[in-house]
């Protein structure tokens, strides 16, 4: 079958199932070619509370599938390949219980980045969007903060008068970014503004004229004038990026920070997945009663 009759054999069986396609702008460029969303975590988890949809699609990784069926009981999710975000599983059940236990006093906030059981533990959710927001509502003077380090130390450091303890996880694919690499793509494109994700370490953040969630770096080069954007995160938000704004200089910060628990769906993989129902995501119901409230409290906001 040639990408054309895949494409249209696809949005037929959409139909004919009432099934959407979710997907996140990490995923391999042309799934966008058959999907009804493409988006960041918070973008992608909000349209998945409100779809009247049947059947649910995730081109993404478990954790965001599992949010989709935590927001949608009623429907089934399925996931084409059952694959992990190296962050999220840096921490289970057992290890945030313990986090937890050192630190008795403090509320925890999760990144969305993280499973339905570990989310199950945790007070309040955020995304890299609204983390700042999130950890501000809490009107609490020390803050914990799970899985991802990174992102807990750019909160800490914009709201100066909260301690944020942090669990020491971290996104492999962001943190192979170095302040070598910024340097070098300044040098070599002077006029360019850098724009990085906050999963990004910190030094890399401190080099940056822009830090944003995924979302807020593509409204940012939309509406910047702004020739010339060094993009300091994965390799799908630069390429959808030179795809939409071809009159812009989009620089990827490298052609080797990519994830790869993101780019394992094909078109093919969909397309088997439409057809045959496989790899439905289910969640313990105690444990997604406990992780919607999480969630929930996050959209709130
Ligand atoms: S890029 Fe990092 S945080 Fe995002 S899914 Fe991959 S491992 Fe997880």
């Amino acid at each position: 079958m040639n990408k054309k009759e895949l494409i249209e054999k696809i949005n037929k069986i959409k139909k004919q199932k009432n099934a959407i396609i979710l997907a996140h702008c990490y995923q391999n460029i042309e799934i966008d070619l058959v999907a009804d969303f493409v988006g960041d975590s918070l973008g992608l988890s909000q349209l998945a509370a409100k779809t009247n949809a049947d059947k649910i699609i995730f081109a993404g990784v478990y954790f965001m599938a599992e949010t989709a069926k935590i927001l949608n009981p009623s429907k089934k999710v399925y996931l084409p390949n059952v694959s992990g975000c190296d962050m999220a599983d840096m921490i289970n059940l057992k290890q945030i219980k313990e986090f937890k236990s050192k630190n008795p006093n403090a509320p925890t906030v999760c990144y969305i980045n993280s499973t339905a059981a570990v989310k199950s533990e945790c007070d309040i959710c955020c995304t890299s969007s609204n983390a700042i927001e999130v950890v501000k509502s809490l009107n609490s003077k020390e803050v914990l903060f799970i899985p991802d380090k990174c992102l807990a130390s750019w909160v800490e450091k914009n709201l100066k008068n909260i301690k944020i303890t942090a669990y020491q996880g971290y996104c492999p694919t962001h943190y192979k970014i170095s302040t070598k690499d910024i340097l070098k793509k300044k040098e070599e494109n002077p006029l360019a503004v850098v724009l990085s994700h906050p999963e990004c370490k910190n030094e890399v953040l401190e080099l940056s004229d822009f830090v944003g969630s995924t979302t807020q770096m593509m409204e940012y080069c939309k509406k910047s004038n702004e020739k010339e954007f060094i993009i300091a995160t994965e390799l799908g938000v630069a390429q959808r990026l030179q795809r939409d704004f071809t009159d812009k200089k989009i620089i990827p910060i490298s052609k080797e920070i990519f994830c790869p628990s993101m780019k394992e769906n094909s078109l093919e993989d969909i397309l088997f997945t439409l057809e045959n129902e496989n790899n439905e995501v289910k969640v313990d119901e105690t444990i997604a009663k406990k992780a919607v409230n999480c969630i929930e409290k996050m959209l709130k906001i």
